[in-house]
């Protein structure tokens, strides 16, 4: 069986993201999000709220399954059976990061691929951040993210 990570903050998750899951989940047997918990970047979301959110939003996908873990993603890797991780790249400035991600995870394991899936080009515009800013002023998010990762941004910005 083919299994292949897809990691990221996913903080939260987007239209975009769920593209590139979309596709990757054509390509492999299983797909693993895994949802990076970092103690050093500080994010919106807990890593619980953002595997609930995930797992909403990819409930159609069958053959996916959201899970937060720390540490070396290589390690995740071999911890779960993965033999690829996938990123999703959408213009030149995502370029030099993955490649040096790249270089560092295939130094670390030979053994481990990864698989760059470019970003549809109705999503090339959208990250995380952009939904954050935009959600924080109130602007329409709705055709960047699913209708329970709205309501959860709105909740997180407008209710205190
Ligand atoms: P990071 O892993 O750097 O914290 P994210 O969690 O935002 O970044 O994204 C995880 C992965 O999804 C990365 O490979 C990123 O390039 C990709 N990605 C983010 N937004 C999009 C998008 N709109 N279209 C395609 N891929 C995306």
């Amino acid at each position: 069986m083919r299994v292949a990570i897809y990691p990221g903050s996913f903080d939260p998750f987007t239209n975009g993201h769920c593209d590139i899951l979309k596709r990757a989940a054509g390509l492999f047997d299983h797909i693993i999000v895994g949802v990076l918990v970092n103690p050093s970047k500080s994010c919106l979301f807990s890593p619980e709220e953002r595997v609930e959110m995930i797992s909403e939003a990819a409930k159609d996908i069958l053959n996916v399954r959201v899970i937060h873990f720390n540490g070396l993603l290589v390690d995740f890797c071999h911890q779960t059976k993965a033999c690829a991780i996938i990123r999703g790249l959408r213009a030149v400035s995502d370029y030099e990061f993955e490649m040096q991600m790249f270089s560092v995870n295939h130094q670390l394991a030979k053994d481990i691929e990864t698989i760059f899936l470019m970003s549809s080009p109705r999503y090339s515009f959208l990250s995380s951040s952009i939904v954050k800013e935009v959600a924080r002023y109130k602007g329409d998010i709705s055709k960047m993210v699913t209708p329970l990762i709205e309501e959860k941004l709105k909740e997180k910005f407008y209710s205190s």
